[in-house]
């Protein structure tokens, strides 16, 4: 009986003993159980937090794509609009918006030329008698061109060249009659090629004048050759003059080669313009319209 007692003990001890291991095993699924709540509790709060976080960590990466389209769009029309602005700006100043220092009367870089017409009827207020032999009449010139012209003169003459002029300021009436006279001679298309229409002739801002030596090659390519043509090729620059009509330059100037007409700019401008080479000229320089009339 003693053996059978002791069977049902170590019966209810082993009992109780998976009782407790099962207990324990309850508890520590239970733990785990726990513990994978807290963890997905706090997974889901960091993610909340990280999604608070994220919007404004994603707030950079879209703060920095936000940028760059913002910055790109807005780049790239501004530089389609640089790249159109500068394209039409050309176009607007060749149209009539010249700046003021080649449209003002008072500027010594007044532009008269084929495509750019002087004011109607302008007369330089500041004519005077240069001083100088004239084939034609008066030898008017705005004042600074007339002095420069007396200098250029002295100068020549102290070389042994005896320098004279045809014309130097013709009015805009004088202009319309000799053109006119060219058109009854030889029609419009053949008056254009040896005459300004009126208003836009280099000789109505008083600041050209037409060399002469009273002899074959006047008014003639010959006139390069001259003792008169060398040296103010040479010197002319240095008194403010230009030769306004360079050689090969008529698609650029609208006028042939004349290597009598002298144009008055200034010495620095005329220094600079020479300075860019001999035959450079003053629609390159400045980058003004030039050539033939637009109709
Ligand atoms: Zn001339």
């Amino acid at each position: 009986m003693k053996s059978k007692h002791r069977k049902i003990r170590k019966l209810w001890y082993a009992v109780i003993l998976v009782l407790i291991a099962s207990i324990c095993i309850c508890l520590g699924i239970l733990f785990a159980v726990n513990q994978k709540k807290k963890n997905t509790a706090a997974a889901i709060s960091t993610p909340t937090a990280s999604a608070t976080a994220v919007p404004s960590v994603s707030a950079v990466p879209s703060a920095s794509p936000s940028e760059e389209p913002s910055e790109a769009p807005s780049e790239e029309p501004a530089e389609d609009t640089a790249e159109t602005a500068p394209a039409e700006v050309p176009a607007a100043e060749s149209a009539s918006s010249l700046s003021s220092e080649f449209t003002d009367t008072s500027s010594l870089l007044i532009l008269a030329n084929k495509k750019n017409r002087l004011p109607e009827g302008y007369v330089p207020a500041d004519l005077v008698d240069a001083g100088i032999p004239c084939t034609n009449g008066s030898a008017l010139m705005r004042s600074p061109a007339a002095a420069a012209l007396q200098q250029m003169y002295n100068a020549a003459a102290a070389d042994g060249v005896s320098l004279a002029i045809s014309s130097a300021y013709r009015s805009e009436s004088y202009q319309s009659s000799l053109y006119y006279n060219y058109v009854s001679m030889y029609g419009e298309a053949g008056a254009d090629t040896i005459s300004s229409r009126p208003g836009y002739s280099d000789h109505q801002t008083g600041l050209a004048a037409d060399f002469v030596e009273g002899g074959d090659a006047d008014f003639n390519e010959s006139f390069e050759n001259t003792a008169s043509g060398k040296w103010l090729a040479s010197h002319a620059h240095l008194y403010g003059f230009i030769m306004r009509y360079p050689q090969g330059k008529d698609g650029i100037t609208g006028y042939n080669y004349e290597p009598w007409h002298f144009r008055y700019v200034g010495t620095d401008n005329a220094s600079a313009i020479y300075s860019a080479g001999a035959d450079e000229t003053f629609e390159e320089y400045y980058q003004v319209p030039g050539g033939d009339y637009a109709s």
